[in-house]
């Protein structure tokens, strides 16, 4: 059994050697992580060199988790804490469920496919069956809607400075942890906003539990997203502080994936088609449409247009769910779209989004040619971006992503706030805790910073330094 990586867990005895998982690694990601060894009888899937996947150039995306038909390969899982903490009822118990979960949920629970769940998910966290339900339900679109007050914040410095271009999106743990492996020489161009999750949490173990009167140790946070990476970020030093009592405090304290989530819901035969629809809590779940795109590729793209052009005051800025060129799920999509510069002149930004590890790469490869140039680039390393995340219900048809993004687009056109700076709890976030976009605070809490982690696969352990052998394959 590997379990070296924070995001899966691989159980090579189970394994029945259909290949789905190599399909999903290197076809589709173009990962090459998970190959076909050997050959005749002796044939099996494994890593370069066998090596522990966290020696591996893996991106811990999770695909080969969701296209395995005999758990060889699963999420790796935090059910059983997730439900001791709520048994255990020591703690403030707080889910936070990502834009992508409420259109996929559905799926878990037999209610159909696409169907947007939210309102019956978020009774579902409140009541758990025999548990106690989480005490508070919070909405990842709302942290989405601060990703881009400062994300955009951010571009729009950055467009009065001098870069460094293209600035990439950087609230895809799958995308950071391909640069941070792969393309150390990236790290300049990533934008330092943190993720929905990391902005969060960080937000709930800060000014939520001030505002409680508790110790942020004694409130537990547990993400829920379609995202297997988000377990791994979560796990990072960068994103764990010292209280001060002393004590080591993570900020997200579990993830658990949407298939988590339907199995905690199953297991606790919670009836969620029988439940009567939830708001999230208003303190850190009120969110804007732009933030409920954040699910699906070409949507953060299109939030951070949204706010950047009216912020910067474009004379005309694209109406309302018409940035088309951004949004389908074609492998690699671009448009040129005006911001205003600190002269006060409109100037062209050319933006690009690529969801997919095989159209990721590809675009990559031209970049670095010079085949094409863009100054904004969305990334997401699943396909479709997060509605067909690693962790989401194991249902990757392109018909069925449609649904999940259709899905997602419908409830923005539901929304009577459809841009991330119209949203007023966010304004009373800055009021009460993080004073404007970029400032100090803000930097502290919701901006990080990335690491080279090319040398961990250096297949010498004298220059890697750790004495343990190496993994990269020559031929990857
Ligand atoms: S998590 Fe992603 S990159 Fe890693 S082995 Fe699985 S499919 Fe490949
Ligand atoms: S696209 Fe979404 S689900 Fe996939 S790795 Fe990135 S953040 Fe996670």
């Amino acid at each position: 059994m590997d379990l070296s990586s924070d995001a899966v867990a691989r159980s090579v005895d189970k394994c029945v050697k259909c290949g789905r998982c190599v399909t999903a690694c290197s076809h589709l990601q173009d990962m090459n992580i998970l190959g076909f060894t050997s050959r005749g009888d002796h044939a099996h899937v494994d890593t370069p060199f066998a090596a522990p996947l966290d020696m591996t150039l893996c991106i811990e995306c999770g695909l080969c988790s969701a296209y395995c038909p005999v758990g060889a390969i699963t999420a790796r899982s935090e059910v059983d804490a997730v439900l001791r903490e709520l048994e255990g009822k020591r703690k403030v118990m707080v889910a936070c469920t990502a834009p992508a979960t409420r259109v996929a949920i559905a799926e878990e629970v037999f209610m159909g496919e696409g169907e947007n769940e939210e309102g019956r998910m978020v009774a579902g966290c409140g009541i758990l069956g025999w548990t106690t339900g989480f005490d508070n339900v919070f909405d990842t679109n709302f942290s989405a809607d601060l990703t881009i007050m400062e994300e955009g914040s951010e571009l729009i410095s950055r467009l009065n400075g001098s870069g460094p271009w293209p600035m990439l999106t950087s609230c895809c743990p799958g995308w950071v942890n391909l640069v941070e492996k792969s393309h150390p020489e990236l790290i300049p161009n990533l934008s330092t906003a943190r993720s929905p999750q990391a902005m969060l949490s960080a937000m709930v173990k800060h000014p939520f539990a001030k505002k409680i009167g508790r110790d942020p140790a004694d409130v537990c946070v547990v993400s829920v997203m379609p995202c297997t990476a988000k377990k791994h970020e979560a796990a990072s030093d960068d994103f764990t502080f010292t209280d001060d009592k002393g004590r080591k405090v993570r900020e997200t304290d579990h993830v658990i994936t949407t298939r988590e989530l339907g199995h905690i819901f199953r297991l606790l035969r919670v009836p969620l088609a029988q439940l009567k629809p939830s708001d999230y809590d208003p303190t850190l779940g009120v969110a804007t449409g732009a933030g409920v795109i954040f699910g699906v590729t070409g949507g953060v793209m299109e939030a951070a247009v949204r706010t950047a052009q009216v912020l910067t005051g474009v004379e005309s800025p694209i109406p309302l769910g018409a940035l088309h060129d951004v949004r389908g799920l074609q492998g690699v999509k671009s448009a040129t779209v005006a911001v205003k510069n600190a002269k006060g002149e409109e100037v062209p930004v050319r933006v690009a989004v690529a969801h997919g590890g095989r159209n990721v790469k590809e675009l990559l490869k031209k970049m670095e040619k010079k085949e094409v140039e863009f100054d904004f680039v969305e990334i997401m390393m699943c396909p479709g971006g997060c509605i067909g995340g690693g962790g989401q219900p194991k249902s990757k048809s392109r018909d069925i992503l449609q649904k999940r993004m259709a899905a997602v687009y419908d409830e923005d056109e539901r929304k009577v706030l459809r841009r991330s700076h119209e949203n007023p709890m966010i304004h009373e976030l800055y009021k009460e805790f993080l004073g404007a976009p970029l400032s100090e605070t803000a930097h502290h809490y919701l901006h990080t910073h990335y690491h080279d982690r090319s040398h961990t696969h250096d297949p010498t352990p004298e220059t890697r330094g750790d004495g343990k052998p190496g993994a990269r394959c020559p031929t990857f």
